[in-house]
């Protein structure tokens, strides 16, 4: 068998094309465009990234979008006091802190004080609480990315095995709640599960939230299973890469690695999974586009239930 990759791409862009409608509209019958702040603070690589992703994105879709940039050394008082102040603005529909914060700053502190209502990342406990208890309520991108490609695809969820590995606020436990709405039989998996391979292979749905370059294998993969790969891992050495890759993709990965010093690698070995599964989002390519359109997503959410339209 020869898994269908599902392309991130083509459900990113269908995604980013309905919100761009939405905001349209938004502007032609209410005279607003929804706004989106991103905080971020210091120097790290990859939030900048991620940050100018989402500003870019943000443009491109007609939200308004304001990228707030701190230095490292700012202290915890004037973040939380620019958070207040993003509370506070009327103008103001959806408020990101990009993590992870320096050291200094108590990340959950910060979090807890975005008004829920304005938390496109959905990660205040008032809407980790509303998703749990199944009530409307701004939902954590990545795993609502995961439910958009799985319906989009056609792949039945009620009734079927659902495997979750990795339980952390921003994945993991999101994920298995909206698995289980969506009427999944869900289990959840994480470093103490007894007898992994067991549990992921009786999946007909497979997530992999771990963090682990290609950590789930071929004893982990139910024949015809759909495997969805949230992992983002960097692989630097060849013979790793030589572990991890087909023929088809091989010279590929290690032309990249030559060139940029590391390939990019989900928590899945793509080799297994083409060869055992039925479904499979690759990495990259994969859910990390969706996230970023679930955020768009979120931002106009916000924007109507605040609004109240
Ligand atoms: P965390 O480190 O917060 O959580 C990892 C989870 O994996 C933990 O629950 C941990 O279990 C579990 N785990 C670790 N080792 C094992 C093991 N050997 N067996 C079983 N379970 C294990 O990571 P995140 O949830 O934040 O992220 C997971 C991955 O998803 C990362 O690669 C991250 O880069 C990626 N990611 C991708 C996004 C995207 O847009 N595509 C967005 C967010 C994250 P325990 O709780 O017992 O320690």
């Amino acid at each position: 068998m020869t898994a269908q990759l599902l392309s991130g791409k083509v459900f990113s862009e269908a995604i980013r094309t309905e919100v761009a409608a939405e905001v349209a509209d938004i502007r032609e019958v209410h005279g607003f465009s929804p706004c989106l702040v991103v905080v971020r603070v210091g120097e790290d690589p990859a939030s900048a990234v991620y940050v100018g992703s989402k500003v870019r994105t943000a443009e491109e879709l007609g939200i308004v979008s304001e990228h707030l940039h701190f230095p490292a050394e700012t202290s915890e008082d004037e973040i939380i006091a620019a958070v207040r102040g993003l509370n506070a603005r009327s103008d103001v529909d959806g408020i990101l802190v990009q993590l992870p914060l320096p050291k200094h700053i108590d990340e959950q502190k910060v979090l807890e004080l975005i008004d829920p209502e304005k938390d496109v990342d959905g990660f205040h406990p008032v809407n980790a609480g509303r998703l749990m208890q199944g009530h409307e309520a701004l939902t954590p991108c990545t795993p609502a990315g995961v439910i958009e490609v799985l319906k989009r695809s056609g792949i039945t969820i009620a009734g079927k095995n659902a495997v979750v590995v990795g339980r952390s606020n921003i994945v993991g436990k999101p994920m298995a709640m909206l698995l289980l709405h969506e009427n999944a039989t869900v289990t959840i998996c994480h470093s103490r599960t007894a007898d992994l391979p067991g549990v992921c292979s009786g999946a007909d749905i497979l997530v992999a939230a771990i963090g682990r370059a290609g950590f789930i294998t071929a004893e982990h993969i139910g024949q015809g299973a759909a495997v969805v790969d949230v992992g983002i891992n960097n692989v630097e050495d060849p013979a790793k890469a030589r572990e991890l890759f087909g023929p088809d993709d091989l010279d590929k990965r290690l032309a990249t690695i030559e060139k940029r010093g590391f390939t990019l690698v989900g928590d899945v070995n793509p080799r297994d999974a083409m060869a055992k599964a039925a479904y499979f989002t690759p990495v990259p390519g994969g859910i990390g586009l969706l996230t970023v359109a679930m955020l768009m997503k979120n931002t106009v959410t916000a924007a109507r239930m605040r609004r109240k339209i």
